[in-house]
């Protein structure tokens, strides 16, 4: 086994600038991978790949909304320029537009199935033909315990999230004779600027759900993403990693 887990080895994380998707950033940096973050908050991501830049790693940051299959385009192309092969993807980049269904907008279902779903879907087009080529690659897609279990006012993000589910059982079957692995993880309340809006109430009434007795460091999903990006987890596909304290067993 290799010093560090992922040296030699380039990834993607979509939605790097912040929360999970800069934790996982900054681990498979520190194992040794360079890292393409790619984000819409464009000096979200400058600022987290000169951080790792600073730690001596090499990071580069790409201004992408991942539901839009042009930017996306582009990203890929200049991502495959820059890092020469991108043997993981981590298609993490989320949001959410929460209402109750007779209340829910249009908009709102549209939004968070297009970045959530589609997003994935566009990122895992753009990067699985050099995968192919090589019969080999990772991708973990970054999906939620309300996709496995549901949650009140939140049906356009479980829907999203679901899909994700299917969407990753899919792949792994239908890629695996080339070697890559395709698996999701499912995280439970983690602390980052999307759980911000909880009051501190609401966030120890959740902790009381939760057997661990605490809320998620995102560091806690960066660990097991680290873990389904390197040869650690060369047997495993199609499977929903869940990172939530023991809330769903
Ligand atoms: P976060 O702190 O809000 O970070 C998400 C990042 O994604 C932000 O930098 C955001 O940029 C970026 N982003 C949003 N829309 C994008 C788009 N269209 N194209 C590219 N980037 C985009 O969220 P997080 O909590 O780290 O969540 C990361 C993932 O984990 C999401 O898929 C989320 O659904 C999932 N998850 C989170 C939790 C949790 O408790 N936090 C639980 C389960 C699952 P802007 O700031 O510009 O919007």
């Amino acid at each position: 086994m290799q010093a560090n887990l992922l040296e030699g080895k380039n990834a993607v994380v979509t939605g790097g600038a912040a929360g999970i998707g800069r934790a996982i950033a900054q681990a498979f940096a520190a194992e040794g991978a360079g890292v393409a973050i790619c984000d819409l908050d464009y000096d979200g991501a400058k600022k987290a790949a000169e951080e790792i830049r600073s730690d001596g790693a090499i990071a580069k940051a790409y201004e992408t909304d991942v539901s839009d299959w042009e930017s996306v385009m582009q990203v890929a192309e200049k991502a495959l320029e820059d890092f020469g092969v991108i043997d993981i993807l981590v298609n993490n980049a989320g949001i959410t537009r929460d209402n109750l269904i007779i209340r829910m907008s249009d908009e709102e279902w549209n939004d968070v199935l297009d970045v959530n779903l589609k997003g994935v879907f566009n990122f895992t087009k753009a990067f699985v033909p050099g995968m192919l080529r090589r019969r080999s690659g990772k991708i973990i897609s970054i999906a939620s315990v309300v996709g496995i279990m549901g949650n009140a006012g939140q049906a356009n993000y479980a829907a999203s999230k679901a899909g994700i589910i299917g969407f990753t059982k899919s792949l792994a079957r239908e890629l695996a004779p080339r070697r890559i692995n395709v698996n999701a993880i499912a995280p439970g309340f983690i602390k980052t600027g999307m759980t911000e809006v909880l009051g501190e109430e609401q966030k120890s009434a959740l902790s009381e759900r939760i057997p661990l007795s605490r809320l998620g460091e995102p560091e806690d999903v960066a660990r097991s993403a680290l873990f389904l990006a390197s040869e650690l987890s060369d047997y495993i596909t199609g499977q929903v990693l869940v990172v939530d304290g023991g809330m769903v067993m």
